[in-house]
């Protein structure tokens, strides 16, 4: 039998933790958020000895605010900043899962004499504005927020330098980061995978992995989101060719049809509705609040006018079965945005987040009740290729970057466990930290 190592069990685990805890002078991370659920409130404070602060994203659970139980738990728990030494927040990309909480934070920092600096890629800032103008911060509020550009950039603040790598996500303007305090390197490798489009991109990330493995990485803190995925995430060329065989189909030719995604995935939305333009003639349109705003946004649909031949193709939210999303409310007959009709298709182009299984389930069958047809991922897993890597991917890139310890991050404690056992099995003297949220470690 092949040995594989210590397995990675609740023992070693506390070990593990004690051993980073011991050095009390070191630099301190915690996680404030996100180590519950994917998709959580993603969050993640570092402490240096002289009790300066920099915080790394600021999400929030896209909940209902005005459930006053439920509200507390939507947030990063924020107990942990000292706001007089907090010195900047830098942000990943603009999920709000990873910056929706600004505003509050804005709130609970309070007026004081020195600007909070946020560092974001322009894209990521462009989404943070509208968040921010959405929380009823005026111009010359924000005017008061000073921002830096990021990308392939290095910027010192204070004790920190803090450098930038542009990674592929499902939103452009996503970055991995590398803080750099008290001669210890943290890199931050949140939402990412290898590549969305071909292997030129794979290269590129093999370049930058191996290029900061040169430069010594004490804790690597990973994106653990599809860490229960086998293999590797493939490009998006097999989604194309999907939808491309769904548009020109005979039988849904004469028919409408509705495509549910995440309102950010624009990029796959944009290659979808080039397809639809040009293969069957369908004028595409997006219905939805934050689906508009992503999509006007980033120009995503163009001129559409030319294309009115065939049947409509719309995007729609609520691939999720999220309460107000538009599709979750046209299967109740209850949105302003969308009537279904039983000749419609629906195509839900989302795998189901853990947690939103049964929802969806419901959703899906009220929708058939409708009349319409419906593909998921289940019956079409080719319809959608996720924004993370999956584990064969995670492996790689903790075996290329070999950084001296392994915090998984983004996902409830089964997922990171199971990123944990992955890269214990070739690297069993890798250190890996399942810790809890609020639960520092120092390096
Ligand atoms: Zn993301």
């Amino acid at each position: 039998m092949l040995n594989r190592g210590p397995t990675l069990n609740t023992r070693t685990v506390l070990e593990i933790v004690r051993k980073y805890s011991l050095d009390s002078a070191g630099v301190e991370v915690t996680s404030l958020g996100g180590l519950k659920k994917i998709g959580g409130q993603n969050c993640v404070l570092i402490t240096l000895p002289n009790g300066d602060q920099l915080l790394i994203d600021c999400g929030k659970i896209v909940g209902d605010d005005n459930f006053e139980k439920e509200k507390a738990s939507l947030y990063p728990n924020f107990d942990a900043i000292n706001f007089d030494r907090l010195v900047a927040v830098v942000l990943s990309h603009g999920h709000y899962d990873h910056i929706l909480a600004i505003p509050k934070l804005l709130e609970l920092r309070g007026e004081r004499e020195i600007p909070l600096l946020i560092l974001a890629t322009p894209v990521t800032f462009v989404v943070l504005e509208k968040v921010l103008a959405n929380a009823g911060y005026k111009a010359d509020q924000l005017s008061k927020l000073t921002t830096f550009q990021l990308l392939n950039d290095q910027q010192s603040i204070g004790r920190f330098k803090i450098e930038a790598y542009p990674v592929i996500h499902s939103i452009p303007g996503s970055v991995c980061l590398v803080i750099e305090a008290c001669k210890k390197r943290i890199m931050y490798l949140s939402d990412f995978k290898w590549m969305r489009n071909n292997w030129i991109e794979y290269s590129e990330a093999q370049v930058l992995f191996e290029k900061l493995a040169r430069t010594n990485i004490d804790l690597l803190l990973m994106d653990s989101t599809n860490a229960k995925m086998e293999g590797q995430t493939p490009s998006v060329t097999r989604t194309r060719a999907t939808f491309e065989r769904i548009l020109t189909a005979e039988k849904y030719k004469d028919r409408r049809i509705i495509i549910a995604m995440f309102s950010s995935a624009f990029e796959d939305a944009s290659d979808i509705a080039i397809a639809a333009n040009e293969l069957g003639g369908r004028q595409c349109s997006c219905r939805g609040v934050a689906m508009s705003f992503f999509f006007d946004l980033f120009g995503v649909l163009g001129d559409q006018s030319h294309y009115a031949d065939g049947q409509e193709v719309i995007f729609v939210t609520g691939g999720q079965a999220e309460k107000t999303a538009v599709l979750n409310k046209a299967s109740l007959g209850q949105s302003d945005w969308l009537e279904l009709q039983p000749s419609d298709v629906v195509i839900i182009a989302s795998n189901p987040i853990p947690g939103n299984d049964v929802n969806i389930e419901l959703m899906v069958s009220r929708i058939k009740t409708i009349g319409c047809e419906v593909i998921t991922t289940k019956e079409s897993p080719e319809i959608h290729v996720s924004g993370h890597e999956m584990i064969d991917g995670l492996k790689r890139a903790t075996e290329t970057i070999q950084p001296q310890r392994l915090m998984p991050i983004h996902g409830d404690r089964p997922s990171r466990v199971q990123l944990g056992k992955a890269v214990h099995s070739t690297n069993p003297e890798l250190d890996v930290l399942i810790v809890s949220d609020n639960e520092p470690i120092v390096i």
